[in-house]
């Protein structure tokens, strides 16, 4: 990973040259260096890039943010960092508005003098985040490979009287045996009436007749994975088939609609037309996909009227879903690589209804 050009790119982002950002979410902190730690504070400025984290990460912060000169602090690293850029002339500093707390805020304003300027930003590192290089891509395509194996691994184990919470518990056993560093989110196995809840976390109920929505995911070498499949326990009636096979079409109408240069809300538009036909729009009641990377939901989001214009490089899931309250539900997710002239499915599977 280039993390030097991508503090550049960081800096390029602040128009003003006696502005340093100052980093606190920490997936934009690893982003910007390797830094995997679970505290610290990145200032990146034309006066230096420095990452402030305490005496626990020592030496993981040395290998990791090699490259990013790194100060170890016995107290509060926010303090550090702004008595760091105090005596470093810096006259402003960015912060990220969406990941400050009003009490870091209010200690950041206390620690720094009146003349330094706070100034709110959002999503600016996120927005280079959007983009995936090659280095990114090749992680995500290992997680989604690892993450899609996982549907074997629920198959072998559903059946009526098995609880959910089982079936997940040997999806998460199996994904740590491969390797997976943990789940990105925790696993979703939906059974039976609670199939239409679009994130019913598998609970103690016992496998019912009806749709099994399963949605998972792991992270592998820090970026995630995210994947949902659908199956049924028992005979589907013709209606709960057509519920189905409506799902898959809008899920391959949004496929088919990506490709650099389409605006997000295009997308969406497209899922949710085939079920519009299909009579079943008004239970399609979130969005149709979201960025991942290093977290589970980035940008962009693929949502009604969403503006963003998808671009080569980025890393987006496809997941219509439709849930009938209190009759079931159906999801179908992928992960995608937009390109210039579409996109790139990975690690595809089998999307014809699987009854068990
Ligand atoms: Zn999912
Ligand atoms: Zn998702």
């Amino acid at each position: 990973m280039d993390y030097l050009a991508r503090q550049k790119k960081a800096l390029a982002a602040i128009a003003d040259k006696h502005e340093a950002l100052l980093a606190t979410h920490l997936s934009n902190v690893r982003y910007l260096t390797g830094f995997s730690g679970s505290a610290g504070v990145l200032v990146v400025s034309t006066r230096g890039t420095v990452l402030f984290t305490d005496g626990r990460y020592q030496e993981q912060a040395k290998t990791e943010a090699r490259g990013t000169r790194v100060v170890i602090t016995a107290g509060s690293a926010v303090a550090a960092a702004a008595q760091w850029m105090a005596g470093h002339r810096v006259r402003a500093v960015a912060i990220e508005a969406e990941h400050t707390t009003v009490a870091l805020r209010a200690a950041l304003r206390s620690m720094i003098p009146r003349s330094l300027k706070i100034r709110e930003t959002q999503g600016l590192v996120e927005e280079l985040r959007m983009i995936k290089d090659a280095n990114e891509l090749q992680r995500i395509r290992n997680a989604v490979r690892l993450g899609s194996s996982l549907l074997d691994t629920a198959l072998g184990v559903i059946r009526p009287g098995a609880s959910e919470i089982e079936v997940a518990a040997e999806m998460e056993y199996d994904a740590r045996q491969k390797g997976a560093e943990s789940m990105s989110f925790p696993t979703i196995v939906a059974s039976g009436a609670r199939s239409a809840l679009p994130h019913g976390r598998a609970s103690t109920a016992a496998i019912a007749r009806g749709f099994v929505v399963l949605d998972f995911g792991v992270i592998l070498a820090g970026y995630c994975s995210d994947k949902t499949r659908t199956v049924y326990v028992g005979k589907p009636t013709a209606q709960e088939r057509r519920m189905y096979e409506a799902v898959r079409e809008a899920q391959q109408a949004a496929i088919d609609s990506v490709r650099a240069g389409v605006i997000a809300g295009e997308v969406d538009f497209a899922a949710r037309s085939v079920l519009r036909r299909a009579k079943l729009d008004r239970y399609f009641t979130h969005s149709t996909g979201h960025g991942v990377g290093l977290e589970i939901h980035e940008a962009p989001r693929l949502a009604r009227g969403q503006p963003d214009v998808l671009r080569s490089g980025m890393v987006i899931t496809l997941e219509p879903g439709v849930y009938i309250p209190s009759k079931g539900g159906v999801r179908i997710e992928d992960m995608v690589i937009v390109t210039e002239r579409g996109c790139d499915v990975l690690c595809p599977t089998q999307k014809e209804l699987i009854t068990l």
